[in-house]
């Protein structure tokens, strides 16, 4: 049986990559959400176990430090740790399921370095229009809320490093290119390494 795909998506935060993910999830089977530790605030709404693993700093520094580390990938963003349980993906790629990672471009970083992961990057219209959704979402203080939009910048300019790009204006689009790339990707995966070679004569 192949191994599932892995699939990192990242994103200023705001831009809607929860909110994509979550109807990505309804539409398409045999994809598996990573759900990741974090050592932030749980916000309302916000389950432990489905959302992320709420963990304090201590616990997330003994998983961290581990040998070998308990993450396959952590960074700080925005002033909190996060990262991504090694043994959780692994066991999920191979029982061939389709793993998507929904980290920072720190950890995009990572991953790369240890795997070939399908990778796309999601922006906001405007920028203008990704602090009117932080601000519409009300969860962030206005320091959070800086903090968010300070990092957005600088988080758009590493999109070069990600093989898809998709601009989330009209959510129902934005969900529906995501799919066609994991429907792509699956066919790829899917066929014989001999098609893909070109012949030269
Ligand atoms: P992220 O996970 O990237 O931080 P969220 O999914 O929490 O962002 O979305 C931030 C806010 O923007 C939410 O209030 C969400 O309802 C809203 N939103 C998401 N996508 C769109 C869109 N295409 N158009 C308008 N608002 C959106
Ligand atoms: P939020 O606090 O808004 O849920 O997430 C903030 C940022 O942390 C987002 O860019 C999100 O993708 C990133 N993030 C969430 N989980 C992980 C993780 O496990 N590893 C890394 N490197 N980033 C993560």
């Amino acid at each position: 049986m192949a191994e599932g795909i892995l699939l990192v998506i990242s994103a200023p935060s705001g831009c809607g990559k929860t909110t994509i993910l979550k109807q990505l999830m309804e539409k398409i089977s045999g994809l598996e959400f990573s759900v990741s530790h974090t050592t932030r605030q749980p916000r309302v709404g916000e389950v432990n176990g489905v959302d992320y693993h709420f963990v304090s700093q201590e616990e997330f520094l003994a998983l961290r430090d581990q040998q070998p580390s308990g993450f396959l990938e952590w960074a700080e963003v925005h002033g909190n740790f996060y990262g991504t349980a090694r043994q959780e993906v692994d066991a999920l790629l191979a029982a061939s399921k389709d793993v998507i990672l929904d980290i920072d471009i720190q950890g995009a970083e990572q991953v790369r370095k240890n795997a070939d992961p399908v990778t796309v990057f999601i922006n906001p219209p405007t920028l203008a229009e990704l602090e009117r959704r932080l601000r519409g979402r009300g969860t962030e203080s206005e320091e959070s809320l800086s903090v968010r939009l300070a990092n957005a910048e600088k988080e758009m300019a590493a999109a070069k490093n990600y093989r898809y790009l998709i601009v989330n204006d009209e959510l129902g689009q934005a969900v529906r290119d995501l799919q066609a790339i994991i429907a792509a990707e699956r066919r790829r995966r899917n066929t014989p390494q001999v098609n893909r070679t070109v012949a030269r004569t």
